[in-house]
């Protein structure tokens, strides 16, 4: 990393600094969190891998009409992105019960939604990253009353556009979190990451997991199922390295 750009930032996985007025970059780190950061670890490469995922991710979404941060690739674990304000909510899509939501209302992971559910959380790592409802986000002036359905929407949309790719590399995107912010004109771009790191992910046949509850639960080969996430992305694009 070049030790001439303005450190702007440092988060749980990822470093931003300054790369021109309205650009940053960002610089995937190699460690991991979970349970608001009570539990840490790291694997070498992982900055790597996942900056890999998310520029092939973003790359597919743009191809499929979705606004995102990212501009280029750069440096083997960094990427250049427009700088955005973060709306200071965790947008988690869901098409099958796991995780958070399974457990407050005790039914077992598993269960296939209807439709895919749209839930915001409140990003205070204080609080915990409470759950927030729509009017209590509007109400504390988290987001603009319009900006709700404009949240929906980017979520449900790249929802649609992850789950066919996700499918042809033989993964159920159980769920997902993801970020939005708005640059300097206003309009809301994708930002932050899509990784292992805030996905779920379980093979299509066996239910196997590919995501971070493999740290989270402590269920081992954690390298190797970000790895494995990245190749089956490249050959269901057919990537070339
Ligand atoms: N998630 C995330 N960051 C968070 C909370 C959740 O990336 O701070 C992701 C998580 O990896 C999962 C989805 O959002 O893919 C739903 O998480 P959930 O609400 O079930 O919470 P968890 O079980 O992770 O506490």
């Amino acid at each position: 990393m070049s030790l001439k750009r303005e450190l702007l930032y440092e988060g749980k996985a990822k470093k931003i600094y300054r790369e021109t007025s309205e650009k940053v970059f960002v610089e995937y780190k190699d460690s991991l969190t979970a349970f608001n950061a009570q539990k840490l670890g790291s694997f070498e490469g992982k900055g790597i891998v996942n900056r890999n995922i998310t520029v092939l991710l973003y790359k597919y979404l743009e191809g499929q009409g979705v606004k995102t941060h990212f501009i280029s690739a750069e440096e083997p674990n960094g990427i250049v992105a427009t700088e955005v304000k973060i709306i200071p909510l965790e947008i988690v899509v869901r098409n099958i019960l796991a995780g958070s939501t399974a457990k407050k209302f005790n039914i077992e992971e598993g269960r296939i939604l209807e439709r895919p559910l749209v839930e915001f959380y409140f990003k205070n790592d204080e609080l915990g990253d409470p759950f927030i409802s729509d009017d209590q986000a509007v109400a504390l002036k988290v987001v603009s009353g319009p900006e709700i359905p404009q949240l929906k929407e980017i979520a449900l949309k790249v929802n649609s556009a992850l789950r066919v790719l996700f499918a042809k590399a033989n993964l159920q995107l159980v769920d997902f979190k993801i970020e939005v912010g708005a640059d300097s004109k206003g309009q809301l771009l994708l930002a932050d990451e899509i990784t292992p790191d805030c996905c779920r992910l379980w093979d299509v046949r066996t239910q196997e997991k590919f995501d971070k509850d493999r740290f989270r639960r402590d269920l081992g080969r954690v390298k190797e199922s970000y790895e494995e996430v990245l190749k089956r992305l490249e050959n269901a694009l057919g990537v070339t390295k």
